[in-house]
């Protein structure tokens, strides 16, 4: 399939490059000179803007930083709806807040395009793993068109209902592990000052009911286990700030559907406050150390 990628980011460059090692026919389009060159030297062409490239291809990936680039490259003067042709696919895997995603899938369809929102999750690991989580929101016939597209950049391709919803899935998630973050932290922070073993506190929280990703899997104190970001100083992983940018979108979806996300709000203002204190690159695990005595963050 000859495809249209915009956005060659941490995220989109790998992504594209799966593309590629599938098989596929890829152009490519981005506002950095050196993101474009590195996927046309691995064999893509290179598009001057988004409705240069949308008047080539026959499905077209966007993996951009935020709603307005969304909106810029989806509507804008030179986007691509201006100038791409009636029943290409349209996906946008950038994670942007539900009711940007439903505007912008709703003008496509006006248009005549089909467009599903598909954000993942994963990382710049899962990308390059071609691992990633798609959480999809569109037409089901939609979806089950795009699926072996999909399936070349990530394993888990789930259906989460229409435009939107992918979306809202996304938002919901990060939303939860930013919290569950915050509380393990707490909690391992009490465990230790109170005169217990890192290590095995978390021994003791994973074999029981405090047990969750977390704690198990990203555990935010160090000592308690190699390849995480806690293991080399908070380096690498997934930024405070764009965690911070998520709670950002959960908040701003919990404004616009009228509900509390009290502890969101919470968990919004501790990653603010860190990432005010200078600690806005560093993973969001080392959110514990607001909370350790002996940290130097
Ligand atoms: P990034 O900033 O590394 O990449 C964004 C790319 O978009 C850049 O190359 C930039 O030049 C390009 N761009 C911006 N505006 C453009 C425009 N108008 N036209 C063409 N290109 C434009 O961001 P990223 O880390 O790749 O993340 C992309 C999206 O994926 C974000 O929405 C992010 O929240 C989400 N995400 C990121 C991660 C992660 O771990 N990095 C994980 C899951 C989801």
């Amino acid at each position: 399939m000859h495809i249209g990628f915009i956005g060659l980011g941490n995220m989109g460059a790998p992504m594209a490059r799966n593309l590629l090692a599938a098989g596929h026919r890829l152009s490519v389009h981005d506002l950095s000179a050196p993101a474009v060159a590195g996927l046309a030297q691995a064999g893509a062409t290179v598009a001057d803007s988004p409705a240069a490239l949308a008047r080539e291809v026959e499905l077209i990936i966007t993996m951009l930083p935020a709603s307005a680039h969304v909106k810029g490259v989806y509507l804008g003067e030179d986007g691509l709806l201006a100038q791409v042709r009636p029943g290409v696919m349209l996906i946008d895997s950038s994670t942007i807040d539900p009711l940007s995603a439903r505007e912008v899938a709703a003008a496509a369809r006006e248009h005549g395009n089909p467009m599903l929102d598909a954000p993942v999750s994963g990382g710049t690991a899962g990308a390059a793993a071609g691992t990633l989580t798609f959480m999809v929101g569109g037409e089901t016939a939609d979806f089950e068109r795009a699926r072996p597209v999909l399936a070349a950049m990530g394993k888990n391709i789930v259906h989460c209902g229409p435009a939107g919803n992918g979306q809202v899935a996304k938002v919901a998630n990060n939303m939860l592990l930013g919290i569950s973050m915050i509380g393990v932290a707490e909690a391992m922070s009490l465990g230790v000052a109170l005169g217990m073993e890192p290590k095995v506190l978390a021994g003791v929280i994973n074999s029981s009911s405090g047990r969750c990703w977390s704690s198990d899997s990203y555990n935010p104190f160090p000592g308690v286990m190699d390849n995480v970001p806690a293991a080399h100083g908070y380096s690498g992983g997934f930024g405070t700030d764009l965690m911070l940018k998520d709670l950002g979108l959960a908040s701003e979806a919990a404004r616009q559907a009228r509900q509390p996300v009290i502890l969101g709000a919470l968990a919004q203002q501790l990653y603010q406050a860190f990432s005010a204190q200078g600690n806005g690159a560093l993973d969001f695990s080392a959110i514990v150390n607001l909370y350790r005595k002996d940290a130097n963050a």
